[in-house]
């Protein structure tokens, strides 16, 4: 029979009977419901030891005062020296991101990209932490005190990494961490260097990102691959791009040759950094060519003549950010998507977006073919979305995918 580890000294969490299968399949959370005792308690943040109801060494992971418990960090082996996971870990995330093609220097053909997610998560198997790059800085945001824990540690590990040279780091986990509390010194901050002014790029068009003032960590890099699909497409059709932010989806429309561009977001100052964006990477007759309107998505659209524009984009913000609230957010995106349909023109193409990571893709899907029913359009999927590749699905926690998206024709 396996015991834990005897020179484990850290409390130990013992699993009910039957509930080590979730861990047995590699997923990384752990709720109360599953535990039978903790003993002795921990403080949020410290490494646990997980075993099952007989006692038998299941998991490392952290503690976490929080509706997860426990976040496995490593499974089947206790792990002893954390500073040395995290490394091993950010250092194999970059080399992926590498081997896709990012870089901090030219990049691979078709443009630079030095915007891209670093780590995220436990499709990195680092469960709590995701860290984007922006050029010489890297954005870390903690979901777990475990990993607040180590943030320090973490800043290390990426001011010294052997193939991407950064000089700042910057801790975005005010938001993320589930029980500031228990952090005291928890507040947006640099934690080394500061603003750098080295451009950001995604394929080799420039980006101004906010990622101090701004959603999430300063912009949407999970749509760069949705965003290389409008440009393609948008040859001398005319692009509305709703719930524009920042105005991601309209610069690329433009490189691919627009006739003309509208970027609608209900934020003025994100469309300021659209129109500004924009001058970035054009000239002033291309520029021109783009237009900004700050209102509502829906009135707009309500309001909107038939027939005016033939390629559009809904991405809108989560629907549904908890379980109760899914039937409605369905119910959004019907509306959102029935509204469009109607109002495309022949021929038009839609993209069509839902990151509510609690809305599955055929749920998404159904919603938007009522909405094609409703708008009595003939309606075909030329493309079936998701997230980009430096966000990987990890095949052991589905919950790590939530980007979905449609591309459809509209006769
Ligand atoms: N497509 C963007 C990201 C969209 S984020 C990109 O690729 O970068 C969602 C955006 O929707 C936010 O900028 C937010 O300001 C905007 N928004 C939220 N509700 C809205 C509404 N009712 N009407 C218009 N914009 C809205």
């Amino acid at each position: 029979m396996m015991h834990p580890p005897p020179c484990s000294t850290r409390p130990v969490v013992r699993l009910r009977k039957e509930r080590e299968k979730t861990l047995l399949r590699y997923h990384h959370w752990i709720f109360s419901g599953a535990i039978a005792s903790v003993s002795p308690q921990p403080s949020a943040g410290d490494l646990i030891d997980v075993v099952d109801a007989e006692g038998n060494f299941l998991a490392t992971g952290t503690w976490e005062s929080a509706a997860i418990s426990v976040r496995v960090l490593s499974f089947g082996q206790p792990l002893e020296d954390i500073e040395s996971f995290l490394r091993e870990h950010i250092e194999a995330a970059l080399q992926l991101r590498l081997a896709l093609g990012f870089s901090c220097g030219e990049g691979a053909p078709g443009g630079r990209s030095n915007i891209f997610r670093l780590v995220y998560g436990e499709a990195d198997f680092l469960s709590g932490l995701v860290i984007d790059i922006y050029g010489k800085t890297a954005v870390v945001q903690a979901h777990s005190a475990g990993m607040y824990r180590q943030i320090e540690t973490i800043k290390d590990i990426l001011l010294a990494l052997p193939d991407y040279p950064l000089e700042a780091v910057y801790d975005k986990s005010n938001a993320t961490l589930p029980d500031a509390a228990v952090c005291s010194e928890v507040g947006d901050r640099y934690l080394a260097g500061r603003r750098d002014d080295t451009p950001h790029y995604e394929n080799g068009l420039q980006f101004i990102t906010d990622f101090e003032h701004g959603q999430k960590t300063g912009f949407f890099i999970d749509q760069r691959y949705n965003r290389s699909l409008v440009e393609k497409f948008a040859n001398g059709r005319k692009v509305l791009n709703m719930f524009s932010y920042t105005g991601g989806f309209s610069v690329y429309a433009l490189r691919g040759e627009a006739k003309e561009v509208v970027s609608l977001d209900s934020s003025g100052r994100a469309l300021d950094i659209a129109r500004k964006t924009v001058s970035l990477n054009f000239s002033e007759e291309v520029s021109a060519r783009h237009k900004t309107v700050a209102a509502d998505a829906f009135d707009y659209l309500y309001g909107l003549e038939g027939g005016e524009y033939d390629l559009i984009i809904l991405d809108p913000p989560a629907f549904a950010k908890r379980r109760s609230s899914v039937k409605n957010a369905c119910n959004g995106y019907r509306k959102l998507n029935a509204a469009a349909l109607k109002k495309i023109a022949s021929g038009g193409l839609l993209f069509t977006f839902s990151c509510s990571q609690l809305v599955s893709s055929y749920d998404f899907k159904m919603a938007v073919l009522t909405a094609a029913v409703e708008s009595r359009r003939r309606v075909r999927i030329l493309h079936q979305l998701s997230q980009s590749d430096d966000h990987p699905i990890a095949l052991y926690h589905p919950e790590s995918e939530y980007l979905k998206g449609l591309l459809l024709h509209v006769e």
